[in-house]
């Protein structure tokens, strides 16, 4: 079980909230997400991808002391759009099993033909 940050008593994972000393610990209606805190006084904005493209209209900018869309400038971008080749792979098997069901068999057939001759 989590705990709160300010606090430090175990909170539930879906709160959005300490139930002890009521510090918000998801913001917006995103249960689940991580909520980033500033450590001091700077608001997160300051360090914030979001804030140095200018791409952010949340109204908390440019003073957010929380957020769960922060991402620091600093860090380089994990996020990808693509899916990746094993998901892609599990997709593909899953639209054709038929198809490889068939060839499974036709392989089976032909392997008893040839161990026949
Ligand atoms: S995403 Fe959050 S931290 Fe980043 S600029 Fe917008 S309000 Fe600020
Ligand atoms: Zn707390």
């Amino acid at each position: 079980m989590p705990e709160c940050p300010k606090c430090h008593q175990f909170v539930r994972s879906q709160a959005i909230a300490c139930p002890h000393c009521r510090l918000p610990l998801k913001a917006h209606g995103h249960p689940g997400m991580k909520l980033f805190q500033a450590t001091n006084d700077e608001p997160l904005c300051a360090s914030c991808v979001y804030h140095a493209d200018n791409s952010c209209n949340f109204p908390k900018r440019p003073y957010a002391m929380d957020c769960t869309l922060y991402q620091d400038v600093e860090q380089p971008q994990a996020v990808s759009s693509q899916p990746q080749a094993s998901f892609r792979l599990q997709q593909w098997v899953k639209r054709n099993t038929p198809l490889l069901l068939v060839a499974g068999l036709l392989m089976i057939s032909l392997g008893v033909v040839l161990v026949r001759r």
